[in-house]
């Protein structure tokens, strides 16, 4: 009889919690369709023909035909990784990845989930109109760039649509419209990619017209031999302030972990094959100036004083 009533008890507290967890997805759920809905309400309250308009016209669409879907899980991460975009492996079924965490956030600090929402809606747009988003999964320089364009769309979306409807921004939000206004998200890039986008932007420009027979290979190294040497010049001197060495430790770790990637695909493709121009001894010289550099970058601690500044100021970001 007791063993009956043990029984009996476990099998209500498991239809219990089961329920529970039943009603506490289903109101997840719900959650996210007010949410949907208030960013369909945001963007298309301002008629307009912005950026936003077109791609959020488009997704909103395949959201609708259930072609682009969420994928709400359940995982203790920080504020600014709670949402990301997604495909399988034959780069078909698309999602839009969101966090529970950051879906309960909603009542609380709308302003950063529409934000982020807006971000993946960036991506969904690339991944349906650019024949080279899913090709390029892979690809760090590539990721990188479409990464930007997603928050140039977002500082826009923060600046045309939630400040004049007086929404509460978080820190992050402001850091990005400002960066935005001034013109630039270099200081983005620097701060969460540890990457000088200006140099990146430089160099992928050298890569371009290089294909389309623009510049020489000679032209591209006698570059990073001469801005490597500028470069360690500038180190000699005090720096003002902390990010201000931030910035220039962020731009020497540029040229020495992202650009010679480009010139060694440079140097490795079949159009340096064709190219007469002797480049083997600018090749001895950028190993040497990348060794003066990684001396210097593991120097004074630079290295810890880089993760230790931008994980300080990310954290904060992520409140
Ligand atoms: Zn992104």
């Amino acid at each position: 009889m007791k063993i009956k009533v043990v029984v009996f008890a476990i099998f209500f507290f498991l239809l219990i919690s089961i329920s529970s967890s039943f009603s506490q997805e289903n109101q997840i759920d719900a959650l996210l369709n007010n949410i949907v809905a208030d960013l369909h309400r945001v963007v298309f309250s301002k008629p307009s023909d912005s950026l936003i308009n077109k791609y959020c016209t488009m997704i909103f669409d395949k959201i609708n035909k259930h072609e682009l879907v969420f994928n709400i899980v359940k995982e203790e991460t920080p504020l600014l990784s709670s949402t990301g975009f997604g495909f399988d492996e034959n780069g078909l079924n698309p999602y839009i990845v969101i966090n529970d965490k950051l879906i309960l956030r909603y009542k609380t600090q709308p302003s950063i989930v529409l934000s982020m929402l807006i971000h993946e809606i960036a991506h969904a747009y690339f991944y349906y109109t650019d024949k080279y988003f899913v090709q390029n999964k892979d690809n760090e320089l590539e990721h990188f760039f479409y990464e930007m364009d997603a928050r140039r769309i977002e500082a826009m979306f923060i600046l045309d649509y939630l400040i004049p409807l007086n929404y509460q921004l978080s820190l992050y939000e402001k850091y990005l419209y400002n960066s935005h206004k001034s013109g630039s998200l270099s200081g983005v890039a620097m701060l969460f990619d540890k990457i000088n986008s200006d140099v990146l932007y430089k160099y992928y420009n050298f890569q371009l017209q290089f294909f389309q027979n623009k510049c020489s290979l000679e032209t591209v190294f006698s570059s990073f031999i001469s801005d490597s040497n500028q470069l360690l010049l500038m180190y000699e001197k005090p720096f003002e302030n902390d990010w201000n060495r931030y910035t220039f430790l962020i731009t020497l770790y540029t040229y020495y972990n992202n650009i010679p990637k480009i010139i060694n695909q440079l140097v490795n493709s079949e159009k340096a094959l064709s190219q007469s121009s002797q480049y083997s001894k600018h090749f001895d010289e950028m190993n040497k100036l990348l060794n003066t550099i990684q001396f210097t970058l593991a120097n004074n601690s630079n290295l810890s004083f880089i993760d230790k500044f931008s994980n300080d100021l990310i954290i904060k970001m992520n409140q």
